[in-house]
């Protein structure tokens, strides 16, 4: 049987020569994939109370859509700064090169929820760790962070755990 990650390319040289890219729009496009990885990143939080999910853009978006749609909860969305059309909260964040922040809508989590964070992959961290620092000032709380490829190498689930963080990753 073929595994989740059967179904990702690696394309190289983008978006700039020197990366290899996960491309997951093969993941999503196969009707058995999509449902496998979907299945395979709720599989740890079974029978865990989640409130919210949360997902990263963009690819963040249509993980963290089906999932909430499979739990029964609200789909909380963090965007890139000036995408969000009502108040919000942002957080800045380093990468290679560079500066981005990203931004949540100040009433999009209540105090005391309990949230599923996802996004498609996780490097460095620096995403993942802005998008904690967001939830974690709306005064909610991140019972996981799922991700369908970590590359540990680059250091994010490091720093998410050393953030007491629980982290989720279906493959490498
Ligand atoms: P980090 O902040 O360094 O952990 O980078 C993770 C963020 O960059 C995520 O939002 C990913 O969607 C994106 N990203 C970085 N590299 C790749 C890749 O090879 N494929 C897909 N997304 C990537």
């Amino acid at each position: 049987m073929k595994t989740v990650q059967d179904y990702i390319r690696t394309i190289p040289d983008f978006p700039h020569e020197g990366i290899m890219f996960r491309d997951v729009t093969t993941l999503f496009a196969d009707p058995r994939g999509f449902r496998m990885a979907i299945d395979q990143l709720l599989h740890p939080y079974a029978g865990q109370p989640i409130d919210r999910v949360v997902g990263l853009e963009a690819r963040g978006f249509i993980l963290g859509g089906a999932i909430a749609h499979q739990l029964s909860v609200g789909f909380v969305p963090i965007r890139k700064k000036g995408k969000l059309p009502a108040k919000c909260i942002e957080q800045a964040y380093t990468l290679e090169y560079g500066e981005a922040i990203v931004e949540i809508h100040d009433d999009a989590l209540k105090p005391g929820e309990r949230v599923l964070m996802v996004d498609d992959l996780l490097a460095t961290g620096g995403t993942a760790e802005a998008g904690i620092k967001l939830i974690e000032r709306l005064g909610a709380q991140v019972t996981g962070c799922a991700f369908v490829i970590d590359l540990p190498e680059l250091g994010g689930r490091a720093k998410l755990e050393a953030l007491g963080m629980d982290v989720h990753a279906l493959c490498a």
